[in-house]
């Protein structure tokens, strides 16, 4: 993830690349937040009548420019009306712009998060296999729990108190400037040591925000492991280790925290600080003779009411900019994944009803960051319909020559070929809709029955054909035993079934998919008799006329294939059918003696 390392910069463009979609909506928020600053000034604007109020009589009439000409204020009683009217107009406008502001820029900020939230999942799910090998899935959970949150944060009460806030800043710095412009330089000079502290401050805010990510990212995976492993945890006492292991990624997230908060609560005092040093400077020199004859009373008391009121603002400023940066950081991780490229479907071949050709031709493969060769010179040749069995001790390379087929990982190019043409010239969901894979580690989704055995492209099957798909894998036996049948929910959270059921059923969604080409990750573990001849004669019935790539433990299954291909350190060292490799007492015929004591299969 660290080549594509996005900065902070980057982030806040893209981050405005999501609002701006929402702009209708952000103009809204953004005029009731305007309309709440104006409120803002409009309150300090007031205090210019107040010495004219006061010194107001029945007689004397005070007159003011620019107010004149749409009323005129003339005797104490309309001063009496005129104060309590314009706080409550005031009121009224600063209430309603704060709705419109809040309510809309909530709107713009969870509609930001959402399909922020979308993107990066619709985009995890389009990477290539190579990345989730090189991910900690826990680092991937938390950037879409945990990290999308933080923008959320960020997005939501952050904007809102930025764009409020930052307009009421906006609204009373032209005030005091109209008011007087040479006083309010202080602003001016004080505002390039503001800026430097929350420069530094956001940098520090962004670094630990990292931190604390990476640490949530560890948090996920180490109760996740410890969860799915339970069984295992449990039974080699892997308590303390993963207690061990949890508690330093806690408390380095607690001490990452805790460095925030300490850059956090400095740094907003010390803009306090200078907030009031301003505001005292504006005392020394509004008070200082020159300056003294430019304004009047009412406009200098105007004046320091507008200056005191930017106080506030500037706090809530500072306070809410390590809940922006974090969302930025938070931000930057996301986007580093959404820039991760994607898998590469630059083929623009169609595959309609293929034979099923298979050829690998001096096919060489090495997983990235690995030195040594995973498969080396590999030929071979699997005619349509032909069932080939990969055999040979583990880490040979047979499962690794498998994945290659459906491009879960990705070979050299033209090395690999279907009908005779390379796999990276046909477009990648043609491909990938002709191959039917059935893994040992079968999954299973949250869903009913039918629902997992038609998953995904299969959703529109038929009942009639899940039916008959389930009968095929023997399976209607002992779903017609649950509950509800096919309807009965699967899953995590749902009835438990044997792993032989569960192989069935993985069966079963293959034979709904029908594909020309099938590859088979026969499973290792024993089976009870009884699965075992199920299976196996499910497994038959699915090999029939499709080019199968078996991976093969069950000595039925290598003695029916029609090729043997004996695979050692990621080369094929020799090939033939079962009664010419026996006859050749070489590799296979030691591993035949190894791994079955040379006992004839019993059907
Ligand atoms: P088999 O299926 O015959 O047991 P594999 O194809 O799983 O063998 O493994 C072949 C070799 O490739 C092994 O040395 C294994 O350690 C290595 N290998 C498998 N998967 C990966 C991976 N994702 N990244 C790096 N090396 C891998």
């Amino acid at each position: 993830m660290d080549n594509n390392k996005q900065s902070g910069w980057g982030a806040y463009k893209r981050l405005l690349s999501y609002v701006r979609q929402f702009w209708p909506a952000l103009l809204l928020s953004i005029t009731g937040f305007v309309l709440y600053a104006l409120g803002q000034s409009a309150f300090a604007g007031l205090m210019q009548f107040l010495p004219a109020a006061f010194d107001a009589t029945p007689e004397k009439a005070i007159s003011y420019p620019l107010l004149d000409d749409y009323i005129s204020l003339q005797t104490a009683a309309d001063y009496r009306i005129f104060f309590p009217l314009a706080v409550g107009v005031i009121m009224l406008t600063r209430g309603v712009g704060s709705y419109l502001g809040g309510y809309y820029i909530v709107y713009v900020a969870r509609n930001v998060v959402n399909r922020l939230r979308q993107d990066l999942f619709k985009h995890m799910l389009s990477l290539p296999g190579s990345f989730y090998n090189a991910t900690r899935s826990g680092d991937l959970l938390s950037t879409i729990t945990f990290n999308v949150e933080q923008v959320t944060g960020a997005a939501t009460d952050a904007l809102k108190v930025l764009v409020r806030e930052g307009l009421t800043v906006v609204a009373l710095l032209s005030y005091v400037f109209y008011l007087n412009w040479k006083l309010s330089m202080v602003f001016i000079f004080m505002s390039p040591f503001i800026l430097v502290i929350v420069g530094v401050a956001s940098r520090l805010f962004r670094k630990y925000s990292r931190r604390i990510q990476d640490s949530m990212g560890g948090v996920t995976h180490v109760s996740s492991e410890a969860i799915k492993g339970f069984q295992v945890v449990k039974a080699f006492g892997g308590r303390d280790y993963e207690t061990s292991r949890f508690g330093k990624s806690s408390e380095y997230n607690l001490r990452q925290s805790l460095k925030l908060a300490r850059v956090d609560e400095i740094s907003t005092p010390i803009i306090q600080l200078l907030t009031f040093m301003a505001i005292a400077l504006l005392f020394w020199f509004g008070l200082s003779p020159s300056i003294k004859g430019e304004m009047d009373t009412g406009t200098f008391l105007a004046y320091i009411t507008a200056a005191s009121l930017l106080a506030k603002p500037l706090r809530q400023l500072t306070q809410v900019n390590s809940k922006i940066q974090r969302g930025v950081a938070a931000a930057q991780s996301i986007f580093e994944i959404m820039e991760t490229a994607a898998e590469i479907d630059q083929g623009s071949a169609e595959m309609i009803n293929p034979r099923g050709l298979i050829e690998f031709r001096n096919l060489n493969f090495r997983y990235p960051g690995v030195e040594e060769s995973t498969l080396s010179d590999i030929n071979l040749r699997i005619n349509p319909g032909e069932t080939v069995a990969l055999v040979g001790r583990s880490g040979a390379g047979k499962s690794t020559l498998a994945n290659l087929l459906p491009r879960f990982v990705d070979a050299p190019l033209q090395q690999i070929f279907v009908d005779g043409v390379a796999l990276e010239d046909y477009r990648l969901a043609d491909l990938r809709k002709n191959i039917a894979v059935v893994n040992q580690h079968i999954v299973l989704f949250q869903d009913s029955v039918a629902g997992n055995i038609a998953y995904g492209d299969l959703a529109d099957a038929s009942a009639e054909a899940i039916e008959k798909a389930a009968t095929t894998a023997h399976a209607t036996e002992f779903i017609n035993t649950l509950a509800e049948g096919m309807q009965t929910q699967i899953g995590e959270d749902g009835v438990n079934l044997s792993g032989g059921q569960r192989q069935r059923l993985a069966l079963a969604r293959a034979i709904l998919k029908d594909a020309p080409i099938l590859i088979l990750d026969e499973a290792t573990s024993a089976l009870d008799t009884e699965s075992e001849r199920y299976i196996q004669d499910a497994l038959e019935t699915v090999m029939q006329g499709r080019t199968t790539l078996v991976i093969a433990h069950r000595l039925s299954t290598i003695e029916k294939a029609d090729k043997i291909v004996v695979m050692d350190k990621g080369q094929i060292v020799e090939t033939g059918t079962h009664t010419e490799l026996l006859a050749k007492g070489g590799a296979y015929s030691q591993l035949y003696q190894l791994q079955f004591g040379g006992a004839h299969s019993s059907d």
